[in-house]
């Protein structure tokens, strides 16, 4: 059985991206999100949005399905995983204290 290796959405949380949004060169990877339509390195580098700024976006048009070759999973539930991304987001930058070595 082949595991394959699924990624989370920076913009609305969905845990099944194919590919990681952008490489570790910065470069986008062309998939669009089927939940929020966000195109990595399209959306972001040629159209200027912003994750929070789409993701505002598509919560006030009611977190809908974007795709129409792809089916949502089953037990989907936006809003869900847009709060945890939401709030690792935020927390993606800590302020850790500094360490006084040997002071
Ligand atoms: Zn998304």
């Amino acid at each position: 059985m082949e595991t394959v290796k699924r990624h989370p959405c920076p913009v609305c949380g969905y845990p099944g991206l194919s590919e990681p949004p952008r490489t570790r060169s910065g470069g986008g990877s062309y998939e669009i999100c089927p939940s929020c339509g966000f195109q990595f390195g399209v959306s972001d580098d040629d159209a200027g949005e912003t994750y929070s700024v789409w993701r505002e976006r598509w919560r006030a048009a009611g977190m809908k399905w974007s795709s129409r070759g792809l089916r949502p999973p089953k037990d989907w539930d936006p809003a869900t995983h847009v709060s945890r991304v939401e709030s690792e987001a935020l927390g993606a930058a800590p302020k850790r204290p500094k360490r006084n070595r040997g002071a």
